[in-house]
């Protein structure tokens, strides 16, 4: 390991991987684990794009190579998605496939970065962005917001991490890890903060359908025209489609940078798998019907587990209005003697090693997020699961002395 890259020796392991196989692997020994810890719909992935896998599978034609950055109707379906959902038009070659919404952002920073380029990325943020930003000899900024502000940073607060330097920043609205839909004033001035300082916009757009309340998905390429030429988009079928084991996701931006990220993809995995993109094809270019069901569903659990988390003495968590993540703040519940054997966590890092190992329990700790002292449950799980979970971390977290 001594003569491993700095490159590799640098980077932090997933933490939501890593919590989510030791569950797996607590269930596997006959455990009874229940697990919010992943970003995994439970829905199956919906029967008409499994029939066109199924379909595909029996052709021939499916078992070749296909362009480096994607089957051509599929780049244009994807264009046609975009014109659908965020209202502004993109051509094809302006796409590329890539193998997940991850190996999109993992190509937009080697594409983008030069060594010591800044990337702003507001926090709390999904794990693998300063992850990627680092993998391309970039420096993450963090930028923290709260649940005050409906996590939302200000511009004052971009500014004043801005540098000569900063060459990028990410915006993630609906957002992991904290279900926040950030308000359309907030992501057009950071388009239009971007545009006047000649930053790069990432705009990762992969829950853009799971939207509760009154929240709707501000598209920053919609509000803010000008910043097309600089904004990169990402997105995939893992979420929205309940799909994440097909592994399909795609980057969209200008041609230049389409063309940039087909080359590196060229070296790197080809292509993605042909029968998975025949899939993403029927799901991209189907009807949002499944979609609509499934966030139904999702936002009934949303409204339990918020009232759960929140009747839980010392935990605190803002109502979240997008993706499928519940965010809470569990500061007060640092340094007490909790469980029957009076365990003390003193950080989110220890509290959820505690929860997952004595009540079976899996969440995921803000450490891994950019925000100490909050746990993240995803609730892309069964009812009865969630209501069980809840009810073993409020017995757990409840002092009986
Ligand atoms: N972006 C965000 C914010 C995510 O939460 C995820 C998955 O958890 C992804 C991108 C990547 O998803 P996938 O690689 O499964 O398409």
């Amino acid at each position: 390991w001594q003569t491993f890259s700095d490159r590799i020796n640098h980077v932090t392991p997933s933490a939501t991987l890593a919590v989510d196989s030791k569950a797996k692997a607590m269930k596997a020994s006959g455990l009874d684990v229940i697990g919010f810890g992943a970003g995994e719909p439970n829905f199956p992935t919906p029967a008409n794009v499994v029939k066109a896998a199924a379909e595909a599978c029996l052709d021939p034609k499916n078992y070749k190579y296909t362009p480096t950055p994607g089957l051509p109707e599929l780049r244009e379906a994807i264009a046609a998605k975009m014109l659908r959902d965020s209202g502004y038009e993109v051509t094809a070659d302006q796409v590329v496939v890539t193998n997940g919404g991850k190996q999109a952002v993992y190509s937009t920073f080697q594409v983008l970065l030069n060594d010591g380029d800044e990337v702003i990325i507001p926090t709390p943020y999904w794990t693998s962005y300063p992850e990627a930003v680092k993998l391309a000899g970039g420096v993450p900024v963090t930028v923290f917001a709260g649940g005050d502000v409906n996590f939302e940073p200000s511009i004052e607060a971009l500014e004043a991490a801005r540098t000569e330097r900063t060459k990028a920043i990410i915006v993630n609205s609906p957002n992991n890890p904290t279900g926040a839909v950030w308000s359309p004033e907030t992501v057009k001035a950071i388009g239009e903060w971007a545009v006047e300082h000649h930053i790069w916009v990432i705009s990762d757009e992969i829950y853009e359908h799971l939207n509760y309340d009154e929240a709707h998905t501000t598209y920053i390429g919609a509000v803010v025209p000008e910043v097309r030429n600089q904004l990169i988009v990402l997105n995939g079928v893992a979420k929205t489609y309940a799909m994440p084991g097909w592994r399909v996701g795609w980057l969209v931006g200008p041609v230049e940078v389409a063309k940039a990220a087909s080359k590196l993809q060229g070296h790197m995995t080809s292509n993605v798998a042909n029968v998975s993109q025949r899939a993403a094809l029927a799901a991209v270019s189907g009807p949002l019907d499944e979609v609509h069901e499934m966030r139904r569903a999702f936002d009934a659990r949303r409204r339990a587990i918020v009232a759960a988390l929140n009747d839980i003495e010392g935990v605190v968590c803002p109502t979240p209005t997008g993706a499928f993540y519940a965010f809470a703040d569990i500061t007060a519940l640092l340094g007490k003697p909790l469980g029957p054997n009076g365990t003390v966590s003193d950080t989110s890092s220890e509290f959820a090693a505690a929860l997952l190992d004595e009540a079976h329990v899996a969440a995921v700790p803000g450490e891994a997020f950019g925000a100490p002292g909050y746990l993240r449950f995803s609730y892309a799980l069964a009812d009865e699961d969630l209501a069980e979970g809840m009810r073993r971390f409020k017995q757990w977290a409840t002092r009986h002395d």
